[in-house]
């Protein structure tokens, strides 16, 4: 569970992608195998590999990184109708020890207006 992850590359530009938002403390990146019609990634660039890891000084980013996927995922025309994931630990399907949050939103179903 080094920093050292495949979105560490990301954030600092070592792989190319694009980013569907970003700020001084987080990235948003589309999911590269999408669960949903919506799939994002809000990554902070700070590399804590779990939520467990974060500590109350990280609270102030933990808060930023939840209004961020909120407005993220309104701008992506999710509407209200969107879930937020956070996997942690490898038990619960974590694969990537960087924190991350999924936004996962059904597109198709919000702007049907159902
Ligand atoms: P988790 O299983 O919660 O750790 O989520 C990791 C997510 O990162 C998975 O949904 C992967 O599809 C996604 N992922 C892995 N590599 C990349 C990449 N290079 N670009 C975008 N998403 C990725």
């Amino acid at each position: 569970m080094s920093g050292e992850t495949i979105f560490s590359k990301i954030i600092r530009g070592d792989i190319p992608t694009e980013f569907v938002y970003e700020d001084e403390l987080c990235v948003c990146i589309a999911d590269i195998n999408p669960q949903a019609p919506v799939h994002l990634l809000v990554i902070p660039r700070k590399p804590i590999p779990r939520l467990v890891d974060a500590s109350p000084e990280d609270k102030e980013l933990l808060g930023h990184l939840m209004i961020k996927a909120g407005d993220i995922a309104r701008a992506a025309g999710c509407g209200d109708a969107f879930r937020l994931i956070v996997n942690n630990g490898e038990q619960a399907g974590q694969t990537v020890f960087h924190l991350h949050l999924h936004i996962l939103g059904n597109k198709a179903y919000t702007e049907a207006g159902l």
